[in-house]
Protein backbone atom coordinates (compact mmCIF):
# COMPACT_ATOMS: atom_id res chain seq x y z
CA UNK A 1 0.00 0.00 0.00
CA UNK A 2 1.04 3.95 -0.45
CA UNK A 3 -0.18 6.16 1.74
CA UNK A 4 0.61 9.76 1.09
CA UNK A 5 0.51 12.67 3.44
CA UNK A 6 0.23 15.62 1.02
CA UNK A 7 1.19 18.41 3.06
CA UNK A 8 1.49 22.02 2.87
CA UNK A 9 -0.01 25.57 3.06
CA UNK A 10 -3.69 26.54 1.82
CA UNK A 11 -2.40 27.47 -1.66
CA UNK A 12 0.04 25.06 -2.09
CA UNK A 13 -1.02 23.18 -4.90
CA UNK A 14 -2.11 20.02 -2.97
CA UNK A 15 -5.54 19.27 -4.30
CA UNK A 16 -3.48 19.79 -8.27
CA UNK A 17 -0.94 17.54 -7.11
CA UNK A 18 -3.05 14.92 -5.64
CA UNK A 19 -5.35 14.48 -8.52
CA UNK A 20 -2.05 13.61 -10.76
CA UNK A 21 -0.56 11.28 -7.75
CA UNK A 22 -4.23 9.37 -8.09
CA UNK A 23 -3.95 8.73 -11.28
CA UNK A 24 -0.76 7.46 -11.65
CA UNK A 25 -1.02 5.32 -8.20
CA UNK A 26 -4.51 4.43 -8.49
CA UNK A 27 -5.27 5.65 -4.78
CA UNK A 28 -8.35 6.94 -2.88
CA UNK A 29 -8.20 10.57 -2.82
CA UNK A 30 -8.68 11.88 1.26
CA UNK A 31 -9.64 15.71 1.37
CA UNK A 32 -10.86 16.69 3.99
CA UNK A 33 -11.93 19.91 2.82
CA UNK A 34 -13.68 18.54 -0.42
CA UNK A 35 -15.42 16.11 2.43
CA UNK A 36 -16.37 19.50 4.36
CA UNK A 37 -17.62 21.28 1.35
CA UNK A 38 -20.04 18.47 0.22
CA UNK A 39 -21.07 18.13 3.69
CA UNK A 40 -22.25 22.39 3.68
CA UNK A 41 -23.42 21.18 0.28
CA UNK A 42 -25.24 18.78 1.66
CA UNK A 43 -26.92 20.92 4.07
CA UNK A 44 -26.39 18.02 6.97
CA UNK A 45 -25.72 18.84 11.06
CA UNK A 46 -21.80 18.71 10.33
CA UNK A 47 -21.80 21.06 7.79
CA UNK A 48 -23.85 23.86 9.00
CA UNK A 49 -21.24 23.66 12.24
CA UNK A 50 -17.96 23.13 9.53
CA UNK A 51 -19.53 26.28 7.83
CA UNK A 52 -18.80 28.80 10.90
CA UNK A 53 -15.14 27.66 10.92
CA UNK A 54 -14.62 27.25 7.16
CA UNK A 55 -16.09 30.96 6.60
CA UNK A 56 -13.90 32.35 8.80
CA UNK A 57 -10.51 30.65 7.85
CA UNK A 58 -10.59 28.48 11.25
CA UNK A 59 -10.08 24.26 11.69
CA UNK A 60 -13.24 22.72 12.17
CA UNK A 61 -13.06 20.78 15.26
CA UNK A 62 -10.53 17.73 15.64
CA UNK A 63 -13.43 15.62 16.60
CA UNK A 64 -15.38 16.31 13.64
CA UNK A 65 -12.79 15.57 10.70
CA UNK A 66 -10.72 12.84 12.67
CA UNK A 67 -14.71 10.83 12.57
CA UNK A 68 -15.16 11.89 8.91
CA UNK A 69 -11.65 10.71 7.64
CA UNK A 70 -12.05 7.39 9.83
CA UNK A 71 -15.65 6.65 8.09
CA UNK A 72 -13.99 7.51 4.70
CA UNK A 73 -11.02 5.20 5.28
CA UNK A 74 -13.60 2.21 6.24
CA UNK A 75 -15.47 2.50 3.01
CA UNK A 76 -12.74 2.02 1.01
CA UNK A 77 -11.47 -0.66 2.56
CA UNK A 78 -9.77 -2.43 -0.58
CA UNK A 79 -8.04 0.59 -1.56
CA UNK A 80 -4.18 0.26 -3.01
CA UNK A 81 -3.60 3.28 -0.86
CA UNK A 82 -4.62 6.77 0.74
CA UNK A 83 -3.59 10.58 -0.42
CA UNK A 84 -4.21 12.75 2.38
CA UNK A 85 -4.98 15.97 1.37
CA UNK A 86 -4.98 18.97 3.64
CA UNK A 87 -4.83 16.07 6.76
CA UNK A 88 -3.87 16.29 9.48
CA UNK A 89 -3.91 19.86 9.90
CA UNK A 90 -2.89 19.70 13.79
CA UNK A 91 -0.81 17.05 16.10
CA UNK A 92 -3.35 15.97 17.40
CA UNK A 93 -4.76 14.98 14.47
CA UNK A 94 -2.07 13.39 13.85
CA UNK A 95 -1.46 11.32 16.48
CA UNK A 96 -5.38 9.91 16.01
CA UNK A 97 -4.29 8.92 12.33
CA UNK A 98 -1.43 6.98 13.43
CA UNK A 99 -3.50 5.23 16.20
CA UNK A 100 -6.44 4.70 13.10
CA UNK A 101 -4.36 3.61 10.95
CA UNK A 102 -2.28 0.92 13.12
CA UNK A 103 -5.51 -0.33 14.07
CA UNK A 104 -6.04 -1.67 10.66
CA UNK A 105 -2.53 -2.17 10.35
CA UNK A 106 -1.93 0.55 7.45
CA UNK A 107 1.02 2.59 7.56
CA UNK A 108 1.67 6.23 6.09
CA UNK A 109 4.84 5.64 3.67
CA UNK A 110 5.75 9.64 3.28
CA UNK A 111 4.74 13.07 4.05
CA UNK A 112 5.56 15.34 1.13
CA UNK A 113 5.25 18.72 2.14
CA UNK A 114 4.56 21.34 -0.27
CA UNK A 115 6.89 24.87 -0.21
CA UNK A 116 5.46 27.74 -1.28
CA UNK A 117 6.37 31.66 -0.09
CA UNK A 118 3.10 33.53 1.40
CA UNK A 119 2.54 36.40 -1.40
CA UNK A 120 2.84 33.47 -4.48
CA UNK A 121 -0.06 31.67 -1.91
CA UNK A 122 -1.96 34.58 -1.38
CA UNK A 123 -1.88 35.27 -5.19
CA UNK A 124 -2.49 31.94 -6.12
CA UNK A 125 -5.67 31.70 -3.97
CA UNK A 126 -6.59 35.15 -5.25
CA UNK A 127 -6.69 34.00 -8.65
CA UNK A 128 -8.02 30.41 -7.73
CA UNK A 129 -10.89 32.59 -6.08
CA UNK A 130 -12.42 34.08 -9.58
CA UNK A 131 -13.76 30.87 -10.55
CA UNK A 132 -13.52 28.02 -7.54
CA UNK A 133 -16.39 30.12 -6.49
CA UNK A 134 -15.07 29.50 -2.61
CA UNK A 135 -15.76 32.34 -0.20
CA UNK A 136 -13.11 31.40 1.51
CA UNK A 137 -10.26 32.26 -1.70
CA UNK A 138 -11.87 35.44 -2.40
CA UNK A 139 -11.43 37.54 0.53
CA UNK A 140 -7.63 38.67 1.47
CA UNK A 141 -8.27 38.69 5.03
CA UNK A 142 -9.49 34.89 5.51
CA UNK A 143 -6.94 33.98 2.81
CA UNK A 144 -4.34 35.52 5.52
CA UNK A 145 -6.14 34.11 8.38
CA UNK A 146 -5.91 30.58 6.52
CA UNK A 147 -2.00 31.49 6.21
CA UNK A 148 -1.55 32.48 9.72
CA UNK A 149 -3.84 29.13 11.35
CA UNK A 150 -1.67 27.31 9.15
CA UNK A 151 1.38 28.47 10.81
CA UNK A 152 0.64 28.35 13.84
CA UNK A 153 -1.45 24.99 14.24
CA UNK A 154 -0.44 22.97 11.14
CA UNK A 155 3.15 23.84 10.44
CA UNK A 156 4.12 21.73 13.73
CA UNK A 157 2.88 18.83 12.48
CA UNK A 158 6.15 18.75 10.11
CA UNK A 159 7.93 17.97 12.57
CA UNK A 160 5.80 14.60 13.65
CA UNK A 161 6.59 13.18 10.52
CA UNK A 162 10.25 14.20 10.53
CA UNK A 163 10.64 12.56 14.15
CA UNK A 164 9.51 8.73 12.49
CA UNK A 165 12.08 9.60 9.02
CA UNK A 166 8.67 10.63 6.62
CA UNK A 167 9.04 14.02 6.24
CA UNK A 168 10.29 15.55 2.67
CA UNK A 169 10.00 18.68 1.67
CA UNK A 170 9.11 19.39 -1.82
CA UNK A 171 9.32 23.15 -4.03
CA UNK A 172 6.26 24.05 -4.56
CA UNK A 173 6.89 26.43 -7.24
CA UNK A 174 7.90 26.10 -11.39
CA UNK A 175 5.83 24.19 -13.42
CA UNK A 176 2.65 21.94 -12.65
CA UNK A 177 4.61 18.80 -14.14
CA UNK A 178 7.80 20.21 -13.26
CA UNK A 179 6.72 20.34 -9.29
CA UNK A 180 4.90 16.60 -9.91
CA UNK A 181 8.26 15.32 -11.11
CA UNK A 182 9.84 16.07 -7.82
CA UNK A 183 6.77 14.27 -6.13
CA UNK A 184 7.38 11.07 -8.16
CA UNK A 185 11.07 10.61 -7.26
CA UNK A 186 10.56 11.28 -3.19
CA UNK A 187 8.07 8.50 -4.42
CA UNK A 188 9.88 6.42 -5.93
CA UNK A 189 12.94 6.73 -3.60
CA UNK A 190 10.70 5.06 -0.98
CA UNK A 191 8.86 2.73 -2.79
P1 LIG B 1 -8.96 23.13 2.26
O1 LIG B 1 -9.90 22.77 1.17
O2 LIG B 1 -8.01 22.02 2.63
O3 LIG B 1 -8.24 24.44 1.99
O4 LIG B 1 -9.84 23.37 3.56
C1 LIG B 1 -10.82 24.40 3.63
C2 LIG B 1 -11.24 24.62 5.06
O5 LIG B 1 -11.81 23.43 5.59
C3 LIG B 1 -10.11 24.97 6.03
O6 LIG B 1 -9.81 26.36 6.03
C4 LIG B 1 -10.70 24.51 7.35
O7 LIG B 1 -11.66 25.42 7.84
C5 LIG B 1 -11.45 23.24 6.95
N1 LIG B 1 -10.59 22.03 7.04
C6 LIG B 1 -10.16 21.25 6.01
N2 LIG B 1 -9.42 20.23 6.46
C7 LIG B 1 -9.36 20.37 7.81
C8 LIG B 1 -8.71 19.65 8.85
N3 LIG B 1 -7.95 18.57 8.58
N4 LIG B 1 -8.85 20.10 10.12
C9 LIG B 1 -9.61 21.18 10.40
N5 LIG B 1 -10.23 21.92 9.47
C10 LIG B 1 -10.11 21.52 8.18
Amino acid sequence: MLNIVLFGPPGAGKGTQAAKLLDKHQLVHLSTGDILRAEIKAETQLGKEAKKFMEKGELVPDSVVIGMIESKIDANSSANGFIFDGFPRTNAQAVALDIMLAKKKINITLMLALEVDDDELIKRLLLRGKDSGRADDQDQKIIENRIKVYNKETAPVIEYYENQNKYKAIKGTGGIDEIFNRLCLAIDAVK
